[in-house]
């Protein structure tokens, strides 16, 4: 297991390199009781959570399973905290299905199934195993943004940084200048923003406002521990390049007359080999081409006819591309 420290800041990377589903913890240690933030690194990182600190919270930064799956471990000794617009999403199934886009290209029957499965509150017998099951209901309260959050004498500040998913923070600390970029995480595979509660345009905007802290450690979920400002701003615009070379494959496909069916197997998200291996990333590529072509029609592209034909053959709403939710505090 990797792990480094920045003052009294413990940085714990997740098995096999924080690759998903797996990824990066932070614990922010004090004399009365130690903090976690976000909870997917796997079953030896949360043994030797539970044996070298006393976890009293764990903050999430956002209700993906990568980042919370190990929280029903901690649910005895502390207080679960999550942002305003994801509590509802670890606490009703419909709503987590709405907000990933599941809700809107499945059918009735299929989406009942996957519904159900959560009543069922199964617990993994492999802790290495991400399952949503035992996570349903499982956030205490929200924590708020922008507001300076006291963890036993340490700071923390909240960024709200929307695009990934509507709620997604970056959690800050500005006396020991280091920011949670989480999944802002400069992957080689490009940013993420393929569920419906995802916004490419609030993504780089978000990516950008990462480098208005004063941070001078910038820690990513997946793949590294932490980078310098330095390494962190030049991987950054390497990193949303990403989206324009995204944008620019989905225009020339449509200017080039590939159809709906087929351009969903033009590799513009996921390698084709990746989804003969797991079809499930497949509403992840839709999600995401179907975003990529309104945003092409918000430019002045005369895209118009062909959305509504690639919206009519996967039988999509546009809430199953774009929801919102309102934001709902409860206190601890
Ligand atoms: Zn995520």
């Amino acid at each position: 297991m990797i792990t480094e420290k920045i003052g009294n800041i413990t940085v714990i990377m997740g098995k096999n390199n924080s690759r998903v589903p797996f990824s990066t913890s932070l614990v922010i240690e004090s004399k009365e009781a130690d903090v976690l933030i976000d909870c997917g690194g796997g079953a030896e990182v949360f043994q030797h959570l539970k044996k070298e600190f006393q976890i009293r919270s764990l903050y999430l930064t956002h209700y993906h399973l990568d980042h919370v799956f190990g929280a029903y471990l901690f649910k005895d000794e502390a207080t679960i905290h999550i942002n305003p617009y994801d509590y509802l999403k670890l606490n009703d199934p419909f709503e987590l299905a709405k907000s990933s886009g599941m809700a809107g290209t499945r059918d009735k029957n299929e989406l009942e199934k996957w519904i159900n499965k959560f009543i069922k509150k199964n617990k993994p017998l492999n802790p290495d195993r991400p399952l949503w099951e035992p996570i349903i209901g499982i956030a205490d309260c929200t924590y708020p943004y922008e507001k300076t959050i006291n963890l036993s004498g340490t700071n923390m500040i909240m960024l709200h940084t929307p695009g990934h998913t509507e709620g997604f923070c970056c959690p800050y600390f500005p006396e020991q200048g280091v920011l949670f970029a989480g999944d802002y995480d400069l992957t080689s595979f490009g940013p993420w923003y393929n569920n419906a509660d995802s916004d490419i345009d609030e993504f780089i905007q978000s990516s950008k406002r990462t480098l208005e802290t004063d941070a001078k450690y910038f820690v990513t979920s997946h793949h590294k521990g932490w980078r310098s400002r330095d390494e962190y701003e030049k991987g950054l615009t390497a990193y949303i390049e990403k989206i324009y070379e995204r944008e620019e494959k989905v225009r020339l496909s449509i200017q080039n007359g590939v159809s709906p069916e087929e351009i969903v197997h033009k590799g513009i998200f996921y390698f084709v080999e990746n989804h003969l291996k797991n079809p499930n990333l497949m509403i992840s590529e839709i999600v995401g081409i179907a975003k990529h072509i309104q945003r092409l029609i918000k430019q002045g592209y005369q895209y118009e006819d062909y959305s509504i034909e690639f919206m009519s053959h996967f039988n999509l709403t546009q809430e199953a591309i774009e929801y919102r939710s309102l934001p709902y505090y409860v206190t601890g």
